[in-house]
Parts: structure tokens; sequence; C-alpha cells
């Protein structure tokens, strides 16, 4: 697939007709954050933005969506297959939706999330602006070689826009005309990503990514769980804003009638109070500590050992929500490294 060269102009005259052909989710600031919405005109995009407040998985696994609608006559699917473009991806949130399309089509594939991700063209942009808490150098997310479906990179006042796939391919069919990218071209994209990989540390890491699992399996009764849940309101912001984290619940809401309705599926998160909580009133995590190791061992070991990689992307939001600053995998995981004490 080729790599162009294009300047300023041309990147706007470029986003300015995909916006005039479909739906493109873009980075734009609110207030002094930056958040993915609907893009009503280019000058809004902001590429130099640090981290999104709200991962991009949200517009493919949404807050709140309808699965079916049900009446006495039976019931009907509900499918979202509108095609849009999730334009400015950073490296380590593409990585995150790339372990998103493992778990959801793994087992009982779910074709909510299928049919909107095969919908979705993924227009990833290397950071150009670390956020205050990001590690995802320490997690080799800083830069995405591979995946998505085009790769762009700013290079001094250009940028580099790489088609990754066949529907990227068809996303930069009107930069045709635009000049390849020269070796020389390359070698300042080959830097930027060496460069990224040494400054999203915010947070050092003192252990290997690999080695995260064992040392959490050793680490079950480490008293850092209940040391630091002792501060914890449960109040699962964590999850929240985690570019990885995918746990829902769904419902039934049944209209006046008492005949028809819909299914409604919400995002869910481990470390609330009621989250284990089941059938006949058992609640298999009521304590805060093992809500608090449960996260920890989730993300680290048990889904590791399903797909081989740590569901921990390195974007620090959870360490920004924390209104008591007892979220951060950094330190939790070089405590443990440390050994009990
Ligand atoms: S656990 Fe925290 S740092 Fe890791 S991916 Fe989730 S929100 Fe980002
Ligand atoms: S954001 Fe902090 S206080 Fe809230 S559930 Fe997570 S660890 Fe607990």
């Amino acid at each position: 697939m080729s790599i162009k060269k294009i300047g300023p102009a041309a990147l706007e005259r470029w986003v300015d007709g995909l916006i005039g052909r479909q739906t493109v989710i873009g980075v734009q600031a609110k207030g002094d954050k930056f958040a993915f919405a609907p893009l009503a005109k280019t000058s809004a995009l902001r590429l130099d933005y640090d981290v999104a407040v709200t991962a991009p998985k949200a517009f493919l696994q949404p807050p709140c969506e309808t699965l079916l609608r049900f009446n006495p006559k039976g019931y009907e699917s509900v499918v979202d297959e509108q095609p849009f473009v999730l334009f400015g991806v950073h490296p380590y949130d593409a990585a995150a939706i790339l372990q998103m399309d493992v778990v959801f089509a793994e087992g009982q594939a779910d074709i909510h999330y299928l049919k909107r991700r095969a919908q979705a063209t993924l227009v990833v942009s290397d950071v150009q602006q670390p956020s205050a808490n990001v590690f995802a150098g320490c997690m080799n997310t800083a830069v995405l070689e591979q995946g998505g479906d085009v790769m762009l990179t700013r290079i001094g006042d250009a940028y580099l826009v790489e088609s990754r796939s066949d529907k990227g391919a068809a996303l930069v069919k009107s930069l045709a005309g635009e000049p390849d990218a020269a070796p020389a071209d390359l070698q300042l994209r080959k830097k930027t990503w060496d460069d990224n990989r040494k400054r999203l540390r915010r947070h050092e890491l003192k252990v290997k990514p690999g080695d995260l699992p064992a040392l959490l399996a050793r680490s079950y009764d480490h008293p850092v769980w209940e040391e630091k849940s002792k501060r914890c309101f449960s109040c699962g912001s964590c999850n929240l804003v985690c570019p990885t984290c995918y746990c829902f619940n769904v419902r039934d809401d049944v209209r006046w009638d008492l005949q028809s309705g819909e299914r409604v599926r919400t995002w869910d998160g481990c470390m609330l109070a009621e989250f284990a909580l089941v059938a006949g009133g058992h609640n298999f995590r009521k304590k805060k500590p093992e809500r608090y190791r449960h996260r920890y061992l989730r993300k680290g070991q048990y889904l590791f050992e399903q797909h081989r990689q740590i569901a921990c992307v390195g974007c620090g939001r959870c360490i920004g929500a924390c209104v008591t600053k007892i979220a951060n995998p950094v330190e939790i995981y070089n405590r443990l490294a440390e050994g009990p004490r």
C-alpha cells in the first residue's frame, strides 16, 4: 500500500471531502480537554490532542445501545450498519480496539459490535503531544506498526498518510495525485516512532509487560490490595474511561402496555459494588479489596491467559480519572515487583 506526503492544505481538502460523504468522528477541543465527536468542519479537528477523555471504543460499543425490540408478534435485532470514520485514533487506543475485535468475535460472536466495527474505517494518528499520565511506551503500544486502515504521522509541517487496508485505500483515493513519501520522509517517521516509544513513558514500569501475568499470579495475597482499596469509593470511573474494558449489563425495558419493549445493553464495571451481585442476593466480590484486586488481575493475568495480550495499553486515563489517586497500574505493578511488605 502507498504512503503519501501531504501538506496542511491537502489534509484539509481531504478531510472536507470525507465529511461531505460520510460521518467522520474526530477529536475536538472541549474546554481544556479533548473528546471524539462527529466532525461538522475540518477546522475543529485536533490531531495535536494529548488524550481523549473517553476512548474511541464508545463509538463501537456505545455506553447504551438497543440490542433488539420485541412485541407479542416476535422480536427484531437492532444492528447499526451506517459507515463512519474514526479519525485521529492514537496507537494505544487502536491497540485496544484490536483487542476488542478478538473479544467480541470469540465464542458467541457479538453481531452488534462486529457489524458496527465492519462499518468503521480507522484512521490512526501518531501522538504529537504526550498526555500527563501516558505509559504506552512501557506497554509496547506507543506505535502501531501494523493494523488500522490509515496511518497518519506528522513530520514537520507535513503528514505522511499510509493506507493499510482496502478500506484505507478507498479512503485515501482522493490523494492519488499527491507525492509519494521519499526515503528521507520514511526515516523521519521512524524517528518519530522511536521518539514516541521513549516519550510516552510518564510512568516507568519496572517489569516487562510479559512478566505481569506471573507477577500477578503470585501476588494474590499481597497487602497492597487491602491497603489501597481503603481509599476506593467504588465509583467505577477507572473502568468507564478504560479503552480495554468491555463489560456490560443487559436489561429489558418493557413499555406501559406490558407487551412490547427493548433489550438494552449498558456499560458496566467490575469496581462497582453490585457488579458481581447475582440472583439470590449473593455477591461474589462483596468487599472492596476483592474488587480492587480483580481489576488488576483481570487485565494483567486472566485476559492474558485467554488472549495472550495484557488488557492495559497504557493510556493513563484511569490514573487521571481516580479522584483518590489509587488507580495507577504502574504504581501497583512496580509495588508488586518489590515483593510483599
Ligand atoms: S487500565 Fe488504565 S492505563 Fe491501562 S488501558 Fe485501562 S485506563 Fe488505560
Ligand atoms: S476510580 Fe479510584 S475510587 Fe473509583 S473505583 Fe476506581 S480505584 Fe476506586
